[in-house]
């Protein structure tokens, strides 16, 4: 019999997290480091916009670059933000939605995409679906931009360099001088960026800076899945100055045969979300931020997290699966760190649960160091 599937499939490996929650499978109340959504749910007012949008009958496709309404007001938004004139935007279904327009639309057999490790799966996964080839720089141990690698990791088939900043898994957020730095450097190789801020609003000692300040050639995705705890709702955006149009324009081609739009009735919503202020919530994250680190740090080797919700923590001693297994069977959920890596030397904490459990998952952690 021919094989059944295709061999792209054999080129993405979904194990890592599979395994954490296959061992997860049996335990009663875990403590939960594991989920990369806020704990808090979708604003009243927000939920209130999205019921009106469904009772006022806006259940049908919408254009496939999005609601008017809403790309207006993103657009306006970037020219306030970066200065673009006359800037194009696309809604997708999540950053996720968005990455894989983007890679589709991109990346040919052979190209380079050069990423930061420890990095967020989807890049690595999505860009050898494709056949492209993942150029990894290595940030450990302090996770801090690392412009100099990236400089010397460039090559003739190089078409991006992916940035993640409020970072997962590592919690960093790039200095306005790293940012600069990069961006000079992509300029003088008139390298495509693409930008994935979509822990934008979870910045905690100062706003996030983004590439776009600095940069025109870059692809910037933001998305309501974070900001406004929206992650079923499956909302994102991608926004690039007039010059990427061409690229966006493909982005768009390839939605229509795919997705073909994000969800209507939610896309009403977005426009509400884009003036709500979710700055107390994110407070709160503050709060949780000082717990894991001051919790952690005298037993731990780790970077205090600046942004996202998560610290990356080296394992004392054995390879981050092994420990994973050890926390598991103390009744603690963490990820280890080959998920977001080339090395097994770390975890991830997600710190996006109620103060409570994160008492609780210090206590654990602690026993184990
Ligand atoms: N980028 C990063 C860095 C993320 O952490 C996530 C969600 N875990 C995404 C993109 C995708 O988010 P969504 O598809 O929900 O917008």
């Amino acid at each position: 019999m021919k094989k059944l599937v295709a061999d792209r499939t054999s080129w993405i490996d979904a194990s890592g997290i599979r395994k954490v929650f296959a061992l997860a499978g049996e335990l009663k109340d875990p403590v939960n480091f594991s989920i990369g959504q806020p704990d808090f749910d979708v604003p009243e007012p927000l939920k209130q916009e999205a019921i009106k949008a469904i009772e006022a009958g806006l259940n049908r496709y919408s254009q496939t670059v999005g609601e008017k309404e809403l790309t207006d007001k993103i657009a306006a938004q970037m020219t306030a933000e970066f200065g673009w004139q006359n800037p194009t935007v696309l809604v997708a279904s999540g950053v996720s939605g968005g990455l894989l327009l983007a890679f589709l639309a991109l990346i040919n057999p052979g190209d380079e995409v050069i990423i930061p490790d420890p990095y967020f799966v989807i890049y690595k996964h999505v860009v050898n679906m494709l056949g492209g080839k993942c150029v990894f720089v290595d940030s450990y141990p302090d996770f801090r931009l690392p412009v100099d690698k990236i400089a010397d990791a460039i090559t003739e088939k190089t078409k991006l360099i992916i940035l993640n900043s409020p970072s997962n898994p590592t919690g960093m957020v790039y200095s306005p001088a790293e940012v600069e730095a990069l961006a000079k450097v992509a300029a003088e190789k008139d390298v495509l960026v693409l930008t994935d801020e979509i822990y934008e609003l979870f910045s905690y000692d100062g706003p996030a800076t983004s590439i776009a300040k600095y940069y025109d050639n870059v692809l910037v995705m933001r998305g309501f899945s974070k900001s406004y705890a929206m992650t079923g709702w499956r909302l994102a955006y991608v926004a690039a100055p007039a010059s990427l149009r061409p690229v966006i324009e493909e982005m768009i081609k390839i939605q229509q045969y795919t997705f073909v739009c994000a969800p209507t009735p939610f896309q009403r919503a977005a426009v509400a979300a884009l003036d709500y202020d979710v700055s107390g919530l994110v407070k709160d994250y503050v709060h949780k931020r000082d717990m894991i680190f001051d919790g952690l740090k005298d037993k731990f080797e780790l970077y205090r997290p600046q942004g996202a919700f998560y610290a990356f923590v080296k394992t004392p001693g054995g390879s981050g699966t092994e420990f994973v297994k050890r926390a598991i069977q103390n009744n603690l959920l963490v990820i280890p760190g080959n998920v977001f890596s080339e090395k097994d030397t770390h975890f991830r904490i997600s710190f996006a649960t109620t103060d409570e459990k994160i008492r609780q998952g210090i206590d654990i952690l602690c026993r184990l160091a």
